[in-house]
């Protein structure tokens, strides 16, 4: 995607890392999965199109990446696991939505203790939760009414 490319190269920029196309296509690989991924994982998807590319070079620049502040390496507790690896987004928040004019707000999470409890009775280790809240803004209620 060619947004991806242009918020990775700033991205890397920012970072003071030399953009180059393996990095490129790593970050986007990341950028397009909604999932926490691994290194193997990310090596698959290239294969075919980076034919150069190894697994070492792709665990190189993860390693890279997590040293620069772009992406979390996950404790999952898992043994024998592959680490997983996710983009460091901005800071952690929710939406509000309205369904008729799809305006967001932004809302801070209440989950904080909720997830302690969940942690307490089941003793998962949680990764992330994901909320998004519908309604009907004041703007379109007014409207609506009119
Ligand atoms: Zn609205
Ligand atoms: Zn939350």
């Amino acid at each position: 995607m060619k947004e991806n490319r242009e918020k990775i190269q700033e991205l890397l920029r920012e970072k003071d890392i030399r953009v180059t196309r393996q990095r490129e296509a790593i970050l986007e690989v990341i950028f397009e999965s909604e999932k926490p991924v691994t290194a193997t994982y990310i090596f698959s998807r290239l294969q075919d199109g980076c034919p150069n590319l190894k697994l070492s070079t792709v665990y190189r620049n993860m390693n890279l990446f997590v040293g620069k502040g772009i992406l979390r390496k996950l404790s999952l507790g898992i043994e024998n696991n592959e680490s997983y690896f996710e983009l460091i987004r901005d800071e952690h928040h929710h939406h509000l939505i309205c369904i008729h004019c799809n305006s967001v707000l932004p809302l801070d999470c209440p989950l904080g203790e909720f997830e302690e409890k969940i942690k307490e009775e089941t003793a998962y280790i949680l990764i992330d939760h994901s909320v998004k809240i519908f309604g009907i803004c004041p703007h379109c209620q007014k409207y609506s009414k009119a």
